[in-house]
């Protein structure tokens, strides 16, 4: 859920009357996406966009609510999914068997607008720092792109991968030429914005499936998947150039590459350091160039 927009609400109910009741107290503040069978939750649940909380009656014919519940906590793609049961069973153990289904609340039958929205507000704040911290986990709060910490904890799983399957990988690392001298010149501000266009050439220039992750300061890694150093030494000339024709901020940057391609059984870290050493290499040898490693 991105800030600007409202927060889904999937209500689920067989009674199309009671998913009319709460869609009226709801859906001022909410997006409301309705179902009236458990098969139709589950399917809701799972298609992007995903709903940020879900109200689930649990009497309901075929499968009922706690089954839903089950199996959406079971699957990783719904599992962070806050439910709410809205039943008309108010019985204390029915209310503790759903909360210990990983429901996060329980509301009964006759529903109390002001409760509802009550509780709805609370689970939807949850969410959303919930969500918020899932991105500042991945990605570079500065630049918006994957961070460090993504592209370390990703770059493994790749690695094996084309290891298993037998592809190339290449990796680059990126560094701006001088700008420690941009920032001096034309301050902080102006060199946080360059920073934030240059990052924005890397993951528009690069495919879905490869990574573009910032991995501090003015440095910045970019893995190629299926691309062997030769594919990886045009690609990146290439990128090289349009970050030479970029001026963000209408200032003339240029950036140095050191590329490396990954050898069998080699580690990542290790594939860095090389490409690294490429990087040094291409700035003691004049800068805004690509060197292969
Ligand atoms: P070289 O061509 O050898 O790479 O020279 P350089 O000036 O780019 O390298 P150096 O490592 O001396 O300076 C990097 C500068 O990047 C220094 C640091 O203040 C700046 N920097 C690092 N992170 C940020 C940031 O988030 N925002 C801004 N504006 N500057 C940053
Ligand atoms: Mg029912
Ligand atoms: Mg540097
Ligand atoms: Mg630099």
């Amino acid at each position: 859920m991105s800030s600007s927009e409202k927060p889904a609400i999937l209500l689920v109910d067989d009674v199309p009357a009671n998913i009319q009741l709460l869609a009226g107290f709801l859906s001022d503040m909410y997006e409301i996406k309705v179902a009236t069978s458990g098969k139709r939750c589950i399917e809701l649940a799972g298609s992007i966009p995903q709903p940020d909380l879900i109200l689930l009656d649990i009497e309901m014919p075929e499968m009922n609510g706690y089954e839903v519940c089950q199996k959406l906590k079971s699957q990783t793609s719904t599992a962070s999914i806050p439910i709410i049961f809205i039943t008309a069973k108010d019985d204390d153990d029915d209310e503790e068997f759903g909360l210990e289904l990983g429901a996060v609340d329980y509301i009964t039958k006759p529903v109390r607008p002001a409760i509802v929205i009550a509780r709805v507000k609370t689970q939807i704040t949850i969410k959303k720092q919930q969500d918020q911290l899932k991105r500042m986990a991945l990605y570079d709060q500065l630049t918006g792109i994957y961070n460090r910490h993504y592209l370390m904890e990703t770059a493994d799983l790749k690695i094996a991968k084309s290891f298993r399957h037998d592809y190339p990988i290449s990796l680059v690392v990126v560094d701006i030429d001088h700008f420690k001298s941009i920032n001096d010149n034309n301050g902080h501000d102006i060199g946080d914005k360059v920073l934030i266009e240059v990052a924005k050439l890397f993951n528009h220039t690069t495919r879905k499936e490869d990574i573009a992750a910032r991995f501090g300061g003015e440095e910045f890694v970019l893995m190629l998947d299926h691309c062997d150093l030769k594919s990886a030494k045009s690609k990146v000339e290439s990128i090289r150039k349009k970050v030479e024709e970029l001026k963000p901020e209408s200032l003339k940057v240029t950036a140095s590459f050191g590329v490396a391609q990954l050898k069998p059984g080699e580690e990542l870290d290790n594939l860095i350091k090389r490409a690294d050493d490429a990087l040094y290499e291409a700035k003691q040898t004049g800068r805004n160039k690509v060197v292969l490693g």
